[in-house]
C-alpha cells in the first residue's frame, strides 16, 4: 500500500504517533493509500522548522533565490504533469483532460509568482522641504495554508507560490480527502531547491491539524480556502493568537442570461460552468437566471446537451464529468437533488446514479427547472452538477434574485447590450463578474468573494497585501521643529 507522509524540514516522515487514514479513490471507492494523520505535536514539529528556516535562512531577504526556486517549481510541475494528473485522478476522480489543465494552472501559477517576487515595490511620500516617507514590504514570518479537496494541486499552488515569492515560509494543510498531490508538489519543492523548513506539508483532518495550526501562536497568516461555516470557525479559533485571514469560501453563483445573448456560446458556457470540474467548483455558475422570453427554449437546448454529457471512468480522456470526491460527498448532493422536487422544482434529468456505473460515486449531471429562489436548492451550495433554472421578466428582477442570496462569489452575465452589461457589472454583488464569457481568469487581476463568498482579494500584487507586512519608513530631511520640553529656562 502507498504511503503519504508529512513533509517536514526537508525530509518525509510519519505521524509522530505513527498513526495513519486511508485514502480514497472515488472511482472505486477502495483504499489507494495509507496517509499520516497529523496532530498537533506535528503541527508544531512543522512550525518550529518553519519558523527556524524564515529566521535563519536566506529566504526572506533573497527575492532573487526566490524567483530562480519558484521557476524551478514550475518547470518541475510541467516535467511531472502526466504523473501529476494520474495522482489527482486516483485521488479525487477529476477527469484526467480536467486534471491536466489544471495542473497546467498549477504550473503557471508558480512561474508567474517567480517573476513577482523580485517586482515587490513599495511608495514613496516626498513632503517638501522637511521629509521623505515611504513604504517597504516584507514577509509576515510563518503562514498556515488550508485547503479544500477541489482542484488540490491548483488551489495549493495558489496560495504556495504566492506566499513563498514574499519571502514567507508555509505550512500547508491539504484537505484530507484529497492528500495525494501535495505529497508530489513537496517533493517537487526539495527538487527545485525550496530551503529546508520553508515548505512544509502536514496531513490530517480539520478538527485535529487544521485546528492545531490555526491556534499555533507562531503562525501569523491563515489563507484558507473551503466551506464558509469552516471559515467562521477558523477565525473564532484564531482570534485569540490574533491572526491576519485570507478567506476564500463557498459560492452559488448566478449566471444572469438575457433574450438578446448569443444562446449558443452561452449555453456552451453555462453547461461547462456548472458540470465541469464534476460540479466542484467554487465558481460554478449554479444558479441560472433566464429571461422569460427564451426560457423554454434554453432548457431545451440544456436538457439536450446535459442528458449528452459523457459521465465515467476518469482516467479516460472522453469523460467529461467523473465521480465525486467521496460516498458522504454524493450523499449531500443527492440529499439536493431528493429536496428538489419535495421544494416543488422539477428535475428535467439527472437527480440519481447513471444507469452502468454501479461502484463510484457517480451522479448523473442534473438540470432543475420550476424553482423559486427562496427555495433551498436556490440559496444553498450544492457543489456538484446541479443546475437550477429561475425564470425573470425584467433586468431589475434579475439583480434582485442574484442578489437575494448571502454568497458573493461570481456572476456571469450574458447580454448583447453593452450598457446593461456595464451596469448589472457594477450592482451585482460579487467579486468576481463574467460577461459574455466562461471563467477565464488572468493572474494579475484580484481574486475573492463578497459576502459570505470571503474576506480578501489574492492574485497579482494583490496576493502581497496579504503576504507581506508594510513597514512606513519616516525621515527628515531638513530640521522640522521638536518641541523641547524640559528645556525652557526656569
Ligand atoms: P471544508 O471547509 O470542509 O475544508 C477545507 C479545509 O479546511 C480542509 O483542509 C479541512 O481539513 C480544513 N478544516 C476543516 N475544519 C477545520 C478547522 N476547524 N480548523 C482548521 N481547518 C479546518 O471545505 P471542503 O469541503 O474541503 O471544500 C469545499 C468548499 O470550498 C466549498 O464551499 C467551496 O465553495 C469552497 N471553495 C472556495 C473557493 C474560493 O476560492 N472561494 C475555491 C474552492 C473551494
Amino acid at each position: 500500500m502507498k504511503r503519504i507522509a508529512h513533509f517536514i524540514d526537508g525530509a518525509f516522515v510519519e505521524s509522530a504517533d505513527g498513526t495513519t487514514f486511508p485514502a480514497l479513490n472515488p472511482a472505486t471507492d477502495e483504499v489507494h493509500a495509507l496517509v499520516a494523520d497529523g496532530k498537533r505535536a506535528d503541527v508544531a514539529r512543522a512550525v518550529a522548522a518553519a519558523k527556524r528556516a524564515f529566521h535563519e535562512g536566506p529566504w526572506r531577504k533573497d527575492a532573487k533565490l526566490r524567483a530562480k526556486v519558484l521557476r524551478a517549481m514550475a518547470d518541475g510541475l510541467e516535467r511531472r504533469a502526466e504523473e501529476l494528473a494520474a495522482v489527482e485522478v486516483e485521488d479525487t476522480g477529476l477527469p484526467v483532460t480536467q486534471a491536466k489543465g489544471q495542473g497546467a494552472r498549477a504550473a503557471q501559477n508558480f512561474a508567474f509568482f517567480a517573476e513577482m517576487a523580485t517586482r515587490m515595490t513599495g511608495e514613496s511620500f516626498p513632503i517638501e522641504g522637511s521629509f521623505i516617507n515611504y513604504s517597504r514590504r516584507r514577509a509576515v514570518g510563518v503562514a498556515g495554508l488550508i485547503t479544500p479537496w477541489n482542484t488540490p494541486l491548483m488551489l495549493e499552488s495558489w496560495k504556495v507560490a504566492p506566499c513563498l515569492a514574499a519571502g514567507n515560509a508555509a505550512v500547508l494543510k491539504p484537505a484530507e480527502w484529497s492528500p495525494a498531490s501535495a505529497r508530489v508538489l513537496a517533493e517537487i519543492a526539495r527538487d527545485a531547491g525550496v530551503p529546508d523548513g520553508i515548505l512544509n506539508v502536514v496531513n490530517g483532518f480539520g478538527e485535529t491539524a487544521g485546528a492545531s495550526l490555526v491556534a499555533h501562536p507562531d503562525v501569523a497568516l491563515i489563507s484558507f480556502t473551503g466551506e464558509t461555516t469552516t471559515g467562521m470557525e477558523i477565525m473564532r479559533n484564531g482570534a485569540a493568537t490574533l491572526k491576519r485571514y485570507s478567506m476564500e469560501l463557498g459560492g452559488k453563483s448566478p449566471v444572469l442570461l438575457f433574450a438578446d445573448a448569443d444562446l449558443e456560446r452561452a449555453v456552451d458556457a453555462v453547461v461547462f460552468g456548472v458540470y465541469s470540474l464534476n460540479g466542484e467548483r467554487c465558481t460554478a455558475g449554479s444558479r441560472l437566471l433566464v429571461d422569460r422570453a427564451i426560457h423554454d427554449e434554453v432548457v431545451c437546448r440544456l436538457e439536450e446537451r446535459v442528458r449528452r454529457i459523457r459521465v465515467g471512468d476518469p482516467t479516460d480522456p472522453k469523460t467529461e464529468v467523473g465521480p465525486l470526491i467521496h460516498r458522504d460527498h454524493w450523499q449531500r448532493v443527492k440529499g439536493y437533488c431528493d429536496l428538489a422536487p419535495r421544494e416543488g422544482a422539477r428535475i428535467v434529468t439527472g437527480g440519481e446514479r447513471p444507469a452502468g456505473l454501479e461502484g463510484g460515486n457517480y451522479l448523473a449531471p442534473t438540470l432543475i427547472t420550476g424553482v423559486r429562489n427562496d427555495m433551498r436548492i436556490a440559496q444553498e451550495e450544492i457543489f456538484g452538477p446541479v443546475l437550477t433554472v429561475i425564470p425573470f421578466d425584467t433586468e431589475e428582477e434579475a439583480l434582485e434574485i442574484a442578489n437575494d442570496v448571502k454568497y458573493g462569489l461570481a456572476a456571469y452575465i450574458w447580454t448583447k447590450d453593452v450598457s446593461r452589461a456595464h451596469r448589472l457589472a457594477g450592482e451585482i454583488e460579487a467579486g468576481l463578474v463574467w460577461v459574455n464569457s466562461q471563467n477565464v481568469r488572468d493572474l494579475r487581476t484580484p481574486f475573492g468573494g463578497v459576502k459570505m463568498s470571503g474576506i480578501g482579494r489574492e492574485g497579482g500584487h494583490y496576493s502581497f497585501e496579504f503576504y507581506t507586512e508594510t513597514t512606513t519608513v519616516h525621515v527628515a530631511t531638513g530640521e522640522h521643529p521638536i518641541p523641547r520640553f524640559g528645556a525652557a529656562p526656569d
